[in-house]
């Protein structure tokens, strides 16, 4: 399988290659160049399966410089991380709808299904290439992100990793997450600013010249460990893959009906993933995106005009509180039949003026269905899960909920469906407790308990383990200063 740029399709990669780079030399972003296709009998051998088998499967779809038992060694290393025998369970809410429970990695949110197989992908890429500099993972987070990232990097051999997070736009449970981080390679820093000003600072130093040869010298190159990367994108495909057999081998649809997948989505990293599994050949009828008040999908999808001169909203599910969702770019490429200078144009516009436009006649999006829940309709799906169906959602959950439940009253669509279920209610204990027991506490230990007591949900022992731990990285910088401080930490590295 070799791999393209969604600006130029004559600019070529290998699979290790674009786990390496991350992101392509003209600004692009690497895609796959075909979709292999999984036909119904590699389907009925999937539902064979365990979970690592699966995902090995998939990836060595899309990887063809790695053996299967490679890859197969690298899924059981990173799923024995997660808690339980399954490390995606499907969970049964209601007659017809299912929760895709993506949370029971090491950081109790989804991005642990990528984010613990990346370094194992990563390293093993360089292996391949020859590579033998050092790898500096930068990573801008809106919260789940960065301790995903830490976990997944903390003492790999060969890297380093800096962690920038928005400092007033993260959870305080994710906060404490990430400033306790242990590992002698990993760094965090706050930015002053929301998270797209951490996003923008950490791509502005992928591209800067300078800093890309002054690292050189040091023998250091640059990686992204953010979902832009195809490291992380192809592990998260198997999920959807995953599902849909499990939904065939408990019985509730027969292979080869269709089912509809909700996502909440912030980064288009997650839905993505599911758009490819549908391009391999997975039966769906809808893949419907679920934003919060940060609303730009919904407006794009309806309307084709993208534009971020908007107000940013600090919500409940701070983990979609994105304004600029990178991993739209690979789905426009697609959905505009791969036309790359189209592409281009779109995303000069947007550096330039912050917005582009595409008419909808010219893209194939009809398997995708939008739409948008506020605070409001976010609490009362965690209020109504839990008394309807005794089922605790977090609130990135709890917005796709939402907008499946107004999905489902106006289309009266009654096809299986999939809710990705993106983040353990406890990570979030606070807004949780307070949707479900109409409360008003602001106390996180508190909450906590409070949750336990209330629900009876049980909470992962890392979640209660937290408060004992010191802080260890207090560093908050100006968003002007993050090329300074990625500096400042890889020669505080080299004193040590
Ligand atoms: C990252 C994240 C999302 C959004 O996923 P994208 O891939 O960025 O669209 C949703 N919920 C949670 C809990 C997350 O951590």
């Amino acid at each position: 399988m070799k791999y393209i740029s969604t600006r130029n399709r004559n600019r070529v990669y290998t699979g290790a290659e674009a786990i390496v780079k991350g992101i392509s030399d003209d600004g692009g972003l690497i895609v796959p160049s075909s979709f292999p296709i999984i036909d119904g009998a590699k389907l009925d051998e999937l539902c064979e399966m365990d979970y690592p088998e699966r995902a090995a499967e998939v990836l060595s779809m899309y990887l063809d410089e790695f053996t299967r038992d490679e890859l197969l060694d690298y899924a059981r290393k990173a799923y024995s991380r997660f808690d339980g025998d399954d490390p995606c369970p499907l969970v049964k809410v209601e007659d017809g709808l299912f929760m895709l429970e993506l949370w029971h990695g090491p950081t109790y949110a989804f991005k642990d299904m990528a984010l613990t197989l990346l370094p194992y992908l990563m390293v093993a890429s360089k292996r391949k290439l020859g590579d033998t500099s050092k790898t500096l993972i930068l990573v801008a987070t809106s919260g789940d992100t960065g301790k995903a990232a830490l976990e997944g990097f903390k003492d790999v051999e060969g890297t380093e990793i800096i962690v920038f997070y928005p400092v007033k736009g993260v959870s305080a449970m994710q906060k404490l997450q990430m400033t306790t981080q242990e590992g002698g390679n990993v760094h965090v820093a706050g930015i002053k600013g929301n998270f797209d000003d951490a996003q923008t600072a950490v791509k502005a130093i992928f591209t800067d010249p300078d800093a890309i040869a002054e690292l050189k010298k040091k023998g250091i190159e640059m990686s992204s460990a953010n979902s832009i990367n195809w490291g992380r994108l192809a592990p998260q495909i198997a999920y959807y893959v995953s599902a849909y057999c499990d939904l065939v081998t408990s019985g509730e649809i027969e292979c080869g009906d269709k089912i509809n997948f909700v996502v909440p989505t912030g980064n288009f990293g997650n839905i993505l993933a599911g758009y490819y599994a549908y391009r391999m050949g997975i039966p769906v009828g809808k893949l419907i995106i679920a934003s919060n008040a940060n609303n730009i999908l919904t407006d794009f999808f309806n309307t084709g005009k993208y534009d971020t001169n908007r107000n940013f909203f600090k919500t409940m599910s701070p983990s979609m509180d994105i304004l600029v969702s990178s991993n739209l770019e690979r789905l426009l490429f697609e959905v505009t039949g791969r036309d790359d200078a189209k592409i281009r144009g779109l995303y000069d516009s947007l550096k330039k003026y912050g917005k582009f436009e595409l008419d909808l006649e010219d893209a194939d999006l009809g398997i995708f269905e939008a739409g948008w829940a506020d605070e409001e309709d976010t609490r009362e799906a965690m209020a109504n899960f839990f008394d309807l169906d005794d089922y605790v959602l977090d609130p990135h959950t709890a917005v796709a909920a939402s907008v499946y439940s107004e999905y489902a009253d106006e289309t009266q669509d009654e096809t299986t469906t999939v809710i990705v279920s993106t983040a353990s209610p406890y990570k979030f204990a606070c807004d949780v407790y307070n949707a479900v027991a109409d409360a008003h506490e602001d106390d996180v230990e508190k909450a906590v308990n409070k949750l336990m007591l209330f629900t009876g949900a049980e909470c992962p022992e890392g979640i209660l383990r937290l408060k004992h731990l010191p802080v260890r990285h207090n560093n908050v910088i100006a968003k002007e200063d993050a090329k300074r401080a990625v500096f400042a930490f890889v020669d505080e590295e080299k004193k040590d």
